[in-house]
């Protein structure tokens, strides 16, 4: 018999919500596990705060359901590949990271896509997000680059199919890592591609990935704003650490640049900071940004007309600099006169 479909059921991006969260359980008997600290925030929502007819989601052409569905049946098969990884806990045989490791892992996850990978020390409880838990407080931590092609169409079916196939990639070489550092007698688990249970931009940025622009995403050498993130937990302590951020001079250039400001469709990257209600400074309105989102293929107009995505990290250093040696020579020498 045709069912009517029930009005009350959650939208589609709900559901997902709710499945990252069953993605991210861990055995009751887990060991060990870190927690959020009473300062973590929660992880933002996918509900999309608007009528689920209005989301793309439900709007898809038969063309697109067809090509959309085995992108996300591969993303999902390898995320519950991923916490398939946890049903069982791994007593690790070795501590420390023998000497080429830590290059050894970074050529297998380059081999498989990653961009750039960088190890993240003591993760502060407080990036882990509200109510969630981590395995080990270290970490790899890596990008994906997504490609500029479809990322100019933003927002786009296109550009939507593009940013799934990233997440794609995280929980492939996450799995894949994961499993190679096991075999080698270490412990390791894949964190989630799609949500996750920390602040991957923030711990990106701790671990010298790149740094966080105005839009709120990270900033990277190799791709701009087209990555994203993932992690591997491990028991590995001892693996090289970045103590010094050299990208953070973005910040600078983001005062002067303000391109996504002017470009967001919805209006919802504030001009200035503002304080959010968790008390912290924030550039967008996630009430303007996520219905947007929703409604288009999950935007990405931000990363789309980041300079830092088109013309390239170093153009740009090398324009922010001559303009600071210019500005200084103007200020000295009006001090001169
Ligand atoms: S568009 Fe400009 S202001 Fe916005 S994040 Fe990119 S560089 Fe910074
Ligand atoms: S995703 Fe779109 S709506 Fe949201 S902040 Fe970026 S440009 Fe604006």
């Amino acid at each position: 018999m045709h069912q009517r479909k029930d009005k009350t059921q959650p939208a589609m991006e709900s559901r997902l919500d709710e499945m990252i969260d069953y993605l991210e359980k861990k055995p009751k008997s887990f060991p060990g596990l870190i927690h959020a600290d009473s300062q973590s925030k929660p992880r933002r929502s996918f509900a999309p705060r608007i009528p689920e007819r209005e989301t793309s989601l439900r709007n898809l052409t038969l063309k697109q359901s067809i090509r959309l569905t085995p992108a996300m049946s591969k993303l999902f098969s390898r995320m519950w590949k991923g916490k398939r990884m946890y049903n069982k806990p791994v007593y690790p045989t070795v501590e420390h990271a023998s000497d080429g490791l830590f290059a050894e892992l970074k050529q297998l996850a380059q081999s498989m896509g990653a961009v750039d990978m960088k190890f993240i020390r003591d993760i502060p409880q407080k990036q882990i997000f509200k109510e969630k838990s981590i395995p080990y407080r270290h970490a790899l931590i890596f990008t994906v680059e997504m490609d500029n092609e479809p990322i100019q169409t933003a927002p786009s079916f296109d550009c939507f199919l593009e940013v799934n196939k990233g997440y794609g990639n995280l929980a492939a070489i996450s799995n894949a890592l994961s499993k190679h550092l096991r075999e080698l007698g270490y412990s390791a688990y894949p964190s989630t591609a799609l949500g996750g249970q920390m602040d991957y931009v923030a711990l990106a940025e701790m671990a010298g990935l790149g740094a966080i622009g105005y839009h709120g995403l990270l900033l990277t050498p190799q791709a701009g704003a087209r990555v994203r993130i993932s992690t591997i937990f491990t028991n590995i302590d001892n693996f090289p650490v970045e103590t010094d951020n050299p990208h953070l001079w973005v910040r600078d250039f983001c005062q002067y640049c303000r391109k996504c400001v002017r470009s967001c469709p919805a209006s919802a990257i504030l001009p200035e900071p503002q304080s959010n209600e968790h008390g912290d400074a924030t550039c967008i309105d996630y009430t303007k940004c996520v219905p947007y989102f929703s409604a288009n293929f999950g935007c990405a107009k931000c990363i789309q007309v980041c300079p830092f995505s088109t013309a390239g990290y170093e153009k740009i250093h090398k324009g922010f600099l001559k303009k600071k040696k210019n500005q200084t020579k103007v200020q000295e020498t009006a001090q001169k006169s």
